[in-house]
């Protein structure tokens, strides 16, 4: 497995396979393993990136704190036969002055974008960087990160970055959480109050699945499953077109529940597609 840090050895790679990239941020879990095995299924030269970017964290605590071991996610790609991986450090990606920012609209503005205002920006600043160096034929993202996925994808097709983008399903653990790398930061009364989030988008879909079609509704019932838990806060429980991502008084599929809350100083984010 090729280690590479610096952009300029990016372009000695001599491959005759398409380019696969799976950016991380790091402390690889099952997660981003399931990116790894669809990409290696594609049988392309696969690059997994791991950069935790500064600039997609609106508060600097969060950053700080963001798990990181490099040298155990290193040893973890090895064994999984990564092709190469890419970690440049921060000065290599943001050098003094760098000053470009993009501004993905709209939708990097509501949901995730509300909360953590300019973090939308700072994701398309990045995969444009990463997608520009790397040059990829194909990129991988999960589900999870939904509302990432979508602004990925309007990237890529409206600057024409010509990326094959995969999406693929969430990772669970038996409980039904996500896999996150913030998992590690939780408690055992935290993670076991963070098993309604899943149960929450589950009751949604099982209420959609009925014939209820009031998002209201929906959601009064997902909230009250939450706040169960006097451990969990909400940001927001969202039922939105899939398609733009504005909030809808009934649902019409395709539509993506999604929220946000908070066990202690943890933030998890969730979601279910409803087809
Ligand atoms: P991160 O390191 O959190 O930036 O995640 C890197 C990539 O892995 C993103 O495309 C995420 O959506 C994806 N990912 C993270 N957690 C999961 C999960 N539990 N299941 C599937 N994909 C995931």
């Amino acid at each position: 497995m090729k280690i590479i840090r610096k952009i300029s050895e990016v372009k000695k790679i001599q491959s005759n396979k398409e380019i696969a990239l799976i950016p991380t941020m790091g402390a690889i879990h099952s997660g981003h393993l399931s990116l790894i095995e669809k990409a290696k299924e594609n049988g392309s030269f696969n690059i997994v990136s791991i950069f935790v970017n500064p600039i997609q964290f609106a508060n600097k605590d969060e950053y700080k704190n963001y798990p990181s071991n490099i040298n155990s996610d290193i040893e973890i790609l090895k064994k999984l036969k990564v092709d190469a991986i890419f970690v440049p450090q921060i000065k290599e990606m943001y050098p003094k002055g760098f000053s470009t920012n993009i501004n993905i609209g709209p939708i990097g503005n509501v949901l995730e974008g509300k909360f953590r205002p300019g973090h939308f920006s700072g994701v398309a600043t990045i995969i444009t960087k990463l997608f520009s160096i790397i040059r990829p034929d194909h990129a991988y993202f999960g589900q999870k990160d939904a509302q990432q996925c979508m602004v990925i994808k309007k990237l890529n097709n409206e600057l024409n970055l010509g990326v094959k983008i995969f999406i693929t399903p969430t990772i669970r653990d038996n409980n039904g959480i996500a896999i996150s790398s913030r998992n590690k930061n939780l408690n055992e009364s935290q993670l076991k109050a963070a098993e309604s989030l899943f149960k929450s988008l589950c009751l949604g879909k099982k209420l959609f699945d009925k014939g209820i079609k009031n998002s209201k509704y929906i959601k009064n019932e997902m909230e009250k499953l939450i706040l169960k838990s006097e451990v969990a806060k909400i940001d927001y429980i969202s039922i939105a077109n899939f398609n733009n991502l504005e909030e809808i008084d009934e649902i019409t599929p395709p539509t993506l529940i999604s929220l946000a809350a908070w066990f202690g100083e943890t933030r998890l984010i969730d979601n279910i597609l409803l087809k």
